[in-house]
């Protein structure tokens, strides 16, 4: 039988992101199996944002550790051709009145405590930050200057790039059929080629971590669900010059971020539509929805009111629990096995800090910073990370 130290499952951004840390911790005989191509899961589906903007306090501590690798990407990789497609445009956040603007003020708070450069602006300066807004039903905004966004598909193929030139081995197209298991620990896996022993299995299939139940005989507490996102072109380019835009007063809480050189492209923050299947497709869009996100950003945006242009628009799902944060590390009473599912539409930017910290875990050393918020037990002991900001993707 084959054997390898360490085996990761599912090629995303998580994915590549562990592999590549398990190889620069010293674990040279490493796996990847991908049952489709590197990044072809959820990953390609996603808008790429990245920021520290977090009411739940272990995600600002991951997302900052992650900021500072995606910007320092070149040197965490050891090659100076090495490109996540980081673009640092800002991101501004506006809430009305009430409870939106009393979490945004204590996320600032949290964030600032983390010595992380984000601060309320007044109206005067969101504007100057971002002339396109109309700010009139908004009471408070904050600013974090160091984000931005990322390109997922590049980051993961670069991250998969770099491990295998670390040693590692990675296979696309070969599907994980299930795990060797011995009492309550994983000893391998099955695949179509045959069987693999691992030293350890490090599960992110996202979506499809559900396979775990049947696999591990595990509760997973996930779901997939679905989201849209569309892009838009006004009559002067929406270039990279305006920030990555969090809307709270809208009422599809749109996020929103420059795409393309000259569009936007907009998100909703709702809790989308639970999918039974993730292999059914991703389904069509509807119009109706395109124009009432047309007419959200419209509110806020004056200029896409008389020259608002729909371009493109698509669908992907989120792999998401029941407090929208992930759930990373063992699962109980299972030695051998790491899982890192539930991201709920925030993972792409702190894959680079969770691949660590799982890559950690995985070779018995220390994470950097701790796994033990995100155990899968924190539900049933009532004890969810609960952000401020409601059900969504800002936690
Ligand atoms: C529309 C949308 C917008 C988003 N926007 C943002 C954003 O702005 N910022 C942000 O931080 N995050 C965002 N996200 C979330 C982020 O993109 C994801 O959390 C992240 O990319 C997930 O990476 P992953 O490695 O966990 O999953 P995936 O990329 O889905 O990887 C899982 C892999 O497992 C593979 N797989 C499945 N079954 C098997 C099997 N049996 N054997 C082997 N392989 C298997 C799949 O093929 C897949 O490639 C967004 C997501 C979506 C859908």
């Amino acid at each position: 039988m084959e054997s390898f130290d360490a085996v990761v499952l599912g090629g995303g951004a998580v994915g590549c992101a562990t592999l590549f840390h398990l190889t620069r911790l010293g674990c040279r005989r490493v796996l990847l199996l991908e049952r489709g191509d590197i990044a072809g899961g959820t990953t390609a589906q996603s808008s790429g944002i990245l920021r520290t903007y977090y009411s739940v306090r272990p995600n600002v501590a991951v997302a900052r550790a992650a900021l500072a690798m995606f910007q320092d990407f070149p040197a965490l990789l050891e090659d100076e051709e090495a490109d996540c497609g980081l673009i640092r445009t800002g991101y501004l956040a506006v809430a009305p009145e009430g409870k939106a603007a009393l979490a945004l003020e204590r996320t600032i708070a949290a964030q600032q405590e983390l010595g992380i450069a984000a601060r309320l602006v007044d109206h005067a300066e969101a504007r100057a930050i971002h002339p396109w807004l109309d700010l009139s039903d908004i009471a408070l905004c904050g600013y974090e200057e160091e984000a931005g966004f990322a390109d997922p598909y590049m980051t993961a193929h670069a991250f998969a790039r770099a491990a295998r030139r670390q040693g590692a081995v990675i296979r696309q197209g070969a599907p994980v059929l299930g795990l060797l298991r011995e009492g309550g620990r994983v000893r391998g896996l099955r695949t179509g080629g045959g069987d693999i022993a691992a030293g350890v299995v490090v599960s992110t299939l996202n979506v499809w971590s559900p396979l775990l139940r049947g696999w591990a005989e595990a509760e997973i507490p996930c779901h997939a669900s679905r989201h849209l996102v569309a892009s838009f072109a006004a009559d002067a380019p929406y270039t990279s010059a305006l920030p990555v835009l969090k809307d709270f007063a809208s009422p599809l809480m749109l996020y929103s971020r420059p795409h393309a050189g000259s569009e936007i492209l907009v998100g909703a923050g709702d809790a989308g539509d639970e999918v039974a299947d993730p292999d059914g497709g991703t389904g069509d869009i509807p119009m109706d929805w395109v124009a009432e996100v047309g007419a959200q950003l419209a509110h806020r945006m004056p200029r896409f009111a008389e020259h608002g242009r729909f371009v493109r628009a698509w669908a992907g799902l989120y792999d998401t629990t029941p407090d929208w944060n992930p759930v990373l590390g063992k699962l109980p009473g299972i030695e051998g096995l790491l899982v890192a599912f539930g991201f709920s539409g925030h993972g792409f930017k702190l894959s680079p800090m969770v691949g660590r910290m799982l890559a950690q875990a995985a070779l018995g050393l220390p994470p950097d910073l701790p796994l033990d918020p995100y155990r899968a037990t924190r539900f049933a002991e009532g004890a969810p990370l609960r952000g401020a900001f409601g059900s969504g993707a800002v936690s």
